[in-house]
C-alpha cells in the first residue's frame, strides 16, 4: 500500500519514525474538513422519535406485535431497566448471587436491546465476537464467525436470559415513566406507560446509549411518498428477505436512498448494492474503513481455550486499545492497530524521547494516511475515491471495518453522492436533492444513528427520578453529575446506574458493562448479607470521587475524540462538546482493577454505612 500524500524520507522523519511531510498542512486540511461539517443548529439538526415528537412512527416495532395485558403491582427485590446486554448480564449476576425476584422492563418486545432492534441486511458486531458477547464460557455457546451476525447475537441474548432464568417478570414493550423514592418505606416506586405501578427495593438503570433512531430536520422529510425507515427498524415488507435472510428480492429493478455513511451504512451498502436496481449512498462525512478479515471459528482453537480465557482476551484487548499497552496481542485485528494503540507503542520504544500529543498524533496521521490509501487502492473511480477519503483523526468517529463497502463502489449499480459536508437539501415527493440535483427513488433508508445519551440523566427518556425528599435527578444534577465511582449517588439509595460518564468505558462495551454488573451485583450481595442498610455513598466517599474524576491525565483517545477539534459527529455533540468527558482519567484497566481492589479491602463500607428503616416491611412479592 502507499500512502500518496506523505513521504518518508529523511528529512520527514522523527527519531526514525514516520512523519507527515507538511504537519502543518495535514491540520489546516483537517481544521478545514471539520469546519465545512459545521451546523449553525447543533445536535438541533436532528429530529427525535421518542414517543409524542415528530418521528415517534419511525420507531415502531416491526419485529413483534404490542399486545394488551394488565397492568402489574406489587413488590421485586430489583428492577432492571433495559433488557439489553447492561441488564442481562447485571440480573445473570445477582441472580447468581442469589436474588429470588429480578423485574426487567424494557420498550422493546424482547431482550437484545440494540440487537433486538438492529436486524438491517448486514448487520454484524465489529468486535471479535469472542470478546464481545457475554458469559459465553458460563453458558457454554461458541460463535460461528470471528464477527457474529447480528442475529446470532440476539439469540444470545434470548440464551442468557433463558440461562438465567430472567424471563420470569419481565414487562416488555413498556417505557419505564417514574422511579420515586419512598422515604418512609426504603423502597423505589415505578410506573410505566403500561398503567404498571410496581416497588422495587433496588433499581438498575440501564437504559444504553443508542435506544432512540434519530432523524435528520430535512426540510420536506414528511413529503416523500415512497418507503422511508430508519435502519433499526428495517422493513423487510418492502425489501424482502428477513434478518438472516439476505436476499432482498423485492428491491430488484428499484432505486434507493441510504442516507449517512457511519458503522451502520458501512454495513447496510454492501448487503444493498447489487440487489436494489440503483443505490444512491448519500454521505456528509466518510467513514474510515479499515479491514475486517471475518471467518468461521476455527473449532481446534476454540477446543483448546482454557477456563478463564475470555476475561484474560477482553482485557488483553481493552489494554491494548485503551492505552495501557500489553507486551502480546491475542486478537490482533484491525482495532488492535488503531492510532491509539501503535501510539503507545511509539512512546514506549521512544521512552520519553518524545512529547506525548504529538507522538499521539504522528501515530494517527500514519494510520489514517493508510486508511485513505487503502481507498485509492480499491475503488477504481478516481473522483469517488477522493470523496471517500476521511481527513480527521481516527478516533473522532467511531472506525469501521469492512472488505465489502469499499468495493461496492466498483459497481455501477452504486453511486456516492457526495454532499462535501452539507447533507441532503430537500426531500421531495420522488426522493432526494443534493446540490440542487433531484435524485428520484422508490425507497429512502435513514442510516442516520441515534439520539446518544451519554450522560445518566439523557438515558431516563424524560422518566420522572425522584430520590430522597422528591427531589429530581436533574435537579440534583443541575451544576453536573455527581456519584460515587459511577454507578450510584447521593440521595437516590439503591439505585444503581450502568454506563460511561463518571466511570469507564472501553470500544467493546459490553465487556464495561459486564464489569459494571458484577460490582453492582457483589455490593447488593454484600447488602443483603448484612441485611439492615442501604447501598448509597456517604459524602465523602461522593466528593472524593468528583476530585477522582476532575484530576488526572486522561488517556489520548479519550480526550480527543470529544473535543471540539474533531469532525463533528455524535461523540463531540456536532462540533460543540458542551461539557468535557466524564472518565476515571487513568483508562478502563486501572478503573477495574481499583474497583477489584476496593471490593476486596473494605471498601464497601463507603456506600453500605446508611441504616435501612424497614427491612422486610411487608412486602408483597410479584
Ligand atoms: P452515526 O451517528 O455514526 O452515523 C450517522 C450518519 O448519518 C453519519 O454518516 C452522518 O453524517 C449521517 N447524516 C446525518 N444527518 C445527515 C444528513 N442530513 N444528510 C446526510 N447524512 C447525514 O450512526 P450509525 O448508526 O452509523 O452508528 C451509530 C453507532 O452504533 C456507532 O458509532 C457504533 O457505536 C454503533 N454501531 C456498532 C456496530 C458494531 O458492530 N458494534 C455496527 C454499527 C453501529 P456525519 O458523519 O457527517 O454526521
Amino acid at each position: 500500500m502507499s500512502l500518496p500524500e506523505q513521504t518518508v524520507d529523511g528529512s520527514g522523519e522523527t527519531n526514525g519514525l514516520w512523519h507527515p511531510a507538511d504537519l502543518e498542512g495535514l491540520r489546516a486540511r483537517y481544521r478545514a474538513e471539520r469546519d465545512r461539517r459545521l451546523r449553525p443548529e447543533g445536535t438541533g439538526q436532528f429530529g427525535s422519535t421518542l414517543p409524542g415528537s415528530a418521528f415517534a412512527d419511525y420507531a415502531r416495532d416491526p419485529w413483534s406485535p404490542v399486545t394488551p395485558r394488565e397492568p402489574v403491582t406489587g413488590d421485586v427485590d430489583v428492577a432492571v431497566v433495559g433488557a439489553g446486554f447492561g441488564g442481562l448480564t447485571t440480573a445473570a449476576q445477582l441472580r447468581r448471587s442469589g436474588i429470588a425476584s429480578i423485574r426487567m422492563i424494557d420498550t422493546a418486545g424482547d431482550v437484545g436491546g440494540t440487537w433486538y432492534w438492529n436486524r438491517y441486511p448486514g448487520v454484524a458486531c465489529d468486535i471479535e465476537s469472542y470478546i464481545y458477547l457475554p458469559l459465553l464460557e458460563e453458558v457454554g455457546a461458541m460463535p460461528t464467525r470471528r464477527y457474529s451476525p447480528g442475529e446470532e447475537i440476539r439469540r444470545h441474548a434470548v440464551t442468557l436470559a433463558r440461562h438465567f432464568d430472567l424471563y420470569r417478570d419481565t414487562l416488555f414493550h413498556t417505557e419505564v415513566t417514574a422511579v420515586r423514592w419512598l422515604d418512609e418505606e426504603d423502597r423505589w416506586q415505578i410506573g410505566t406507560d403500561r398503567g404498571d405501578s410496581f416497588r422495587a427495593r433496588y433499581v438498575v438503570l440501564s437504559g444504553g446509549p443508542f435506544s432512540a433512531p434519530r432523524l435528520p430536520g430535512i426540510p420536506g422529510i414528511d413529503r416523500f411518498a415512497g418507503h422511508a425507515f430508519h435502519t433499526s427498524r428495517w422493513d423487510y415488507g418492502c425489501t424482502g428477505g428477513g434478518p438472516g435472510d439476505p436476499r432482498l428480492d423485492r428491491l430488484a429493478g428499484k432505486r434507493v436512498a441510504v442516507i449517512g455513511t457511519g458503522a451502520t451504512a458501512v454495513q447496510v451498502v454492501p448487503a444493498l448494492a447489487g440487489q436494489a436496481g440503483h443505490l444512491y449512498v448519500v454521505q456528509r462525512t466518510p467513514s474510515g474503513v479499515d479491514v475486517r478479515d471475518d471467518g468461521p471459528t476455527d473449532e481446534s482453537w476454540w477446543a483448546s481455550l482454557r477456563p478463564g480465557w475470555q476475561k484474560e482476551r477482553r482485557e488483553n484487548f481493552q489494554a491494548l486499545v485503551h492505552g495501557a499497552g500489553a507486551e502480546e496481542d491475542l486478537i490482533g485485528d484491525a482495532w488492535t492497530d488503531t492510532a491509539p494503540v501503535r501510539g503507545t507503542a511509539r512512546l514506549a520504544a521512544a521512552a520519553g524521547a518524545e512529547d506525548p500529543a504529538l507522538a499521539m498524533e504522528l501515530a494517527d496521521h500514519q494510520k489514517m494516511a493508510e486508511i485513505r490509501a487503502r481507498v485509492t487502492d480499491i475503488v477504481e473511480d478516481p473522483e469517488t475515491a477522493a470523496a471517500l477519503q476521511p481527513w480527521y483523526r481516527q478516533f473522532c468517529k467511531r472506525p469501521a471495518f469492512s472488505d465489502r463497502y469499499l468495493q461496492a463502489f466498483n459497481s455501477d449499480r452504486v453511486e456516492l453522492v457526495d454532499t462535501r459536508g452539507r447533507g441532503v437539501d430537500e426531500v421531495t415527493e420522488k426522493g432526494i436533492v443534493v446540490d440542487g440535483t433531484e435524485y428520484p427513488v422508490d425507497a429512502i433508508i435513514f442510516a442516520t444513528g441515534f439520539d446518544v445519551g451519554f450522560d445518566v440523566v439523557a438515558r431516563t427518556r424524560g422518566a420522572d427520578l425522584r430520590g430522597r425528599q422528591g427531589v429530581a435527578l436533574a435537579e440534583a444534577w443541575a451544576d453536573g453529575m455527581r456519584t460515587f465511582q459511577g454507578w450510584v449517588s447521593r440521595g437516590f439509595p439503591n439505585l444503581f446506574h450502568l454506563g460511561t460518564s463518571q466511570n469507564t468505558y472501553s470500544v467493546n462495551f459490553a465487556h464495561t458493562l459486564e464489569e459494571q454488573g458484577t460490582h453492582i451485583a457483589a455490593v447488593v450481595a454484600e447488602a443483603e448479607r448484612r441485611g439492615d442498610v442501604l447501598v448509597e455513598p456517604s459524602a465523602a466517599a461522593e466528593e472524593a470521587w468528583q476530585h477522582t474524576i476532575a484530576t488526572g491525565a486522561p488517556i489520548a483517545e479519550a480526550t480527543f475524540a470529544f473535543d471540539a477539534e474533531c469532525t463533528p459527529g455524535y461523540y463531540n455533540q456536532e462540533g460543540r462538546p458542551r461539557r468535557g468527558p466524564q472518565f476515571y482519567p487513568a483508562g478502563p484497566a486501572a478503573f477495574h482493577e481499583l474497583m477489584d481492589i476496593w471490593r476486596r479491602t473494605g471498601g464497601m463500607d463507603e456506600v453500605l454505612g446508611t441504616p435501612a428503616r424497614t427491612r422486610d416491611g411487608g412486602q408483597e412479592r410479584a
